[in-house]
């Protein structure tokens, strides 16, 4: 494990690499001490929008020149980024947040290490930890999925395919999108936990849970503005949804026995071979 460097240490030269700098996802307040001293000490910041980085650095007081670049930088621009950090420090920020979470700088990092130049994290905010950490939701396994595809037809094809793991769910989500997704997740898991942390850090910061149809509900009425994490508790957690041979009866009535055994197993977080087996028994009665 690496000790905190002492204060005499922050001074010196710092060793040329690639320095990965996590910042404050709203509130400034929560930029690291290293953080700072990084950004001050290297020859150039890798970052989305210099005007957003920009003020950052203004209330920082560092005053290193900004260097544009996302993953779709030219590879020459890249290259130029790598060259530069083989001989001298480069730091990557992104906008908010730790770069690399839904944010550039995989392509960066991954040439970075290809090429044998120094790769060093400088942890910090990041909005889906903040998430999990509000919404007091199992936490013991968690699984982060990103922002959840914008048309219906990818968005369910990715829930499905979530359906069946056991852990809470992490998503990112935005304003205009929060109430379908939530109707998307009441559908198929009525009864599993939800929570909705908004404006994390922020001064309107909240964390809303439920349902995913009661704050489906709410979020019509009170329209989510600003910045969203989306979570969703694990099968395993939920309570159990009613009588699952009645479920699996239900279903047959309308649909194959594949197609019932799995959306019984979703509401019901049970086995779903052991649920097809049984709504073929129950199909040929
Ligand atoms: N790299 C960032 C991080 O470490 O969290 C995430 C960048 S991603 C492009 C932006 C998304 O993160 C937003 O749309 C929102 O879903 C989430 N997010 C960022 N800041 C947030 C905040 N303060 N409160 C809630 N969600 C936030």
């Amino acid at each position: 494990m690496k000790t905190p460097e002492p204060e005499s240490a922050l001074s010196e030269p710092l060793e040329a690499g690639l320095y990965i700098v996590a910042t404050p996802i709203g509130n400034l307040g929560d930029i690291t001490v290293r953080a700072v001293d990084i950004l001050r000490r290297c020859e150039v910041i890798a970052c989305e929008d210099t005007r957003v980085t920009g003020k950052l650095l203004k209330h920082c007081g560092v005053s290193t020149r900004m260097q544009r670049y996302d993953d779709h930088a030219s590879d020459k621009q890249r290259a130029m980024l790598l060259d530069m950090a083989r001989s001298r420090p480069v730091a990557l920020v992104s906008d908010a947040g730790t770069p690399l979470v839904s944010d550039p700088g995989y392509r960066l990092v991954r040439e970075a290490r290809e090429a044998g130049i120094s790769v060093t994290s400088i942890p910090g905010a990041c909005a889906a930890i903040a998430g999990l950490t509000l919404a007091g939701l199992p936490n013991d396994r968690f699984l982060f999925a990103g922002f959840l595809p914008v048309k219906e037809k990818a968005r369910c094809d990715v829930l499905n395919e979530l359906g069946g793991v056991d852990a809470t769910l992490i998503f990112y989500e935005t304003g205009p999108r929060l109430e379908r997704s939530l109707r998307a997740i009441a559908e198929l898991w009525p009864e599993r936990e939800v929570a909705v942390a908004r404006e994390l850090t922020k001064l309107h910061e909240e964390c809303r849970t439920g349902r995913a149809q009661e704050l489906a509900e709410w979020y019509a009425e009170h329209s989510p503005k600003g910045e969203i994490v989306l979570l969703v508790g694990p099968p395993s957690d939920a309570p159990p949804t009613g009588d699952p041979e009645a479920l699996l009866r239900e279903a047959l009535s309308e649909m194959s026995a594949s197609k019932a055994a799995g959306k019984v197993a979703k509401a019901t977080g049970m086995d779903r071979q052991t649920l097809y087996a049984r709504a073929v028994e129950l199909k040929s009665q």
